[in-house]
């Protein structure tokens, strides 16, 4: 994540007053603070916010009138609660109603993310049941359409752009118009992110607003681009008044901070932070989540969420480990639902105390062998995907068959039918009328 290195400064400077033998004094609270101001600083939080946080967390603790053995814990509650309160507004963020035609528009530079975010978006409010379609406005940049319109297609998200019509605001139009006609819950409006002068994107900007009506807009801000962030926003909002924040390129190497200080400058809420570039790289932006994956605690709430919109399909697996059956097409659903997961770094970050080793799960390498066994199993026949692998071992011509369709090596293919085999015995144990299932399913 992009602020991992922040986060890992914060819990240095934490854990030398945590770890402090004898009572906390005013000198320790100082030299943490002055650490953690550091950190924030050089990962380009603004000044002012820093020495508020600061100044906060010095009124919170109180050393003198808190009792030695409470200081550590107050001071650690205090800096959570304050890195919190620099991300957090305190407002709501928008939703959009059930029962009628709801207008997002999307506003931001060029580069920004906006497209990718539109597609992420509709399929995130997809998946929570409401009937979406996306409209391309862009009619400054060659090729947005073609863009808006690839990811909407992959992502089975209804379109509407044109090739023809060059005024943006009249495409703006006729697509809302169109979709709102189709009764449609949520419309999503991409906009131009360039134009020659500054002016005319926010012209541009406000006359598509005046044409469509959004219920709400929402500025998408590449988290890398440091400062600049701060003066962006400040532009943004005074031409579009955009009513919350979506956090782009959250999973880069650059520097975050700047984006948090976008935040405080306008007074605007994150709504969603972008992962990556993949449609599901996309999360919705809750401070004290926010704030506990920083800092290595976990998310276990975010995690929840995630699986639970994920639809995975347990079914059968369940069924036929009941029966004490471990097919190897159970062994295909199962990596279906690991791959739905996402990058194993991403869930890792959100398990308590397994944060730390995020960074080493889920790389490239791990990914390839993912979809590798997924292939294997693709080039199987229904009758041997249902079996319990012993086809295999009766008749090895067909393992070749299989490396060779799915672009594997012979090896890779044994090592599939091994970890099947190795769950097949787990499910033998742990199914049929005396299994573990059975028995533990009686002293409920
Ligand atoms: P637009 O010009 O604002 O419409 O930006 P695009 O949607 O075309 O995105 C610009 C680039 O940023 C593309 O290469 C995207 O794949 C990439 N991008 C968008 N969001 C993210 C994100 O959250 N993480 C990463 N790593 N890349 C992103």
């Amino acid at each position: 994540m992009v602020l991992a290195d922040l986060g890992k400064s914060i819990n240095q400077a934490l854990s030398s007053v945590t770890r402090a033998t004898g009572d906390v004094d005013e000198d320790t609270l100082d030299a943490m603070l002055n650490e953690i101001s550091m950190a924030l600083l050089k990962h380009d939080v603004g000044l002012a916010q820093v020495a508020k946080l600061k100044t906060n967390i010095k009124k919170k603790v109180n050393i003198k009138e808190t009792l030695p053995q409470n200081r550590k814990r107050v001071i650690q509650k205090a800096v959570f609660d304050e890195l919190c309160a620099l991300v957090d507004t305190q407002q709501e963020v928008w939703k959009p109603k059930k029962g009628r035609s709801n207008v997002i528009m999307l506003v931001g530079l060029q580069g920004a993310g906006k497209t990718t975010t539109c597609t992420k978006l509709a399929v995130y409010f997809q998946r929570r049941g409401f009937k979406t379609g996306l409209v391309c406005a862009d009619t400054f940049r060659a090729g947005a359409f073609d863009q808006l319109k690839q990811n909407a297609t992959r992502a089975k998200v209804p379109f509407f752009g044109s090739y023809t019509e060059p005024d943006p605001v009249v495409i703006a139009k006729q697509g809302v118009d169109k979709f709102k006609k189709d009764m449609f819950d949520l419309i999503i409006v991409d906009t131009s992110g360039r134009h020659r002068q500054e002016q005319d994107l926010f012209d541009e900007m406000v006359q598509i607003g005046d044409a469509v009506k959004p219920d709400h807009t929402l500025m998408v801000l590449d988290a890398s681009i440091g400062q600049a962030a701060q003066l962006q926003a400040s532009a943004f909002k005074e031409a579009a008044d955009f009513g919350s924040i979506v956090l782009t390129k959250m999973d880069g190497h650059a520097k975050g901070g700047g984006a948090i200080s976008a935040v405080a400058a306008t007074q605007t809420p994150i709504a969603f932070i972008g992962t990556g570039e993949h449609i599901h790289d996309f999360e919705t932006f809750s401070p004290q989540q926010f704030i506990s994956k920083l800092l290595g605690i976990g998310d276990i709430q975010g995690l929840m969420e995630h699986v639970q919109t994920l639809k995975l399909d347990q079914k059968d697996t369940i069924k036929n480990l009941q029966a004490g059956i471990f097919t190897l097409r159970d062994l295909r659903t199962q990596m279906e639902n690991v791959m739905k997961l996402g990058p194993l770094s991403k869930v890792a970050s959100m398990i308590p105390g397994m944060a730390q080793f995020a960074d080493q799960l889920g790389g490239e390498d791990s990914n390839r062998r993912l979809k590798a066994m997924v292939y294997i199993m693709d080039s199987m026949t229904k009758k041997e995907l249902d079996s319990d692998g012993q086809i295999f071992r009766d008749q090895p011509t067909r393992v070749v068959r299989v490396a060779k369709g799915s672009g594997t090596a012979v090896r890779e293919v044994e090592e599939v039918l091994a970890q099947q085999k190795m769950m097949a015995g787990m499910a033998k144990k742990m199914g049929g009328k005396d299994g573990l299932m059975s028995r533990m399913k009686a002293m409920q």
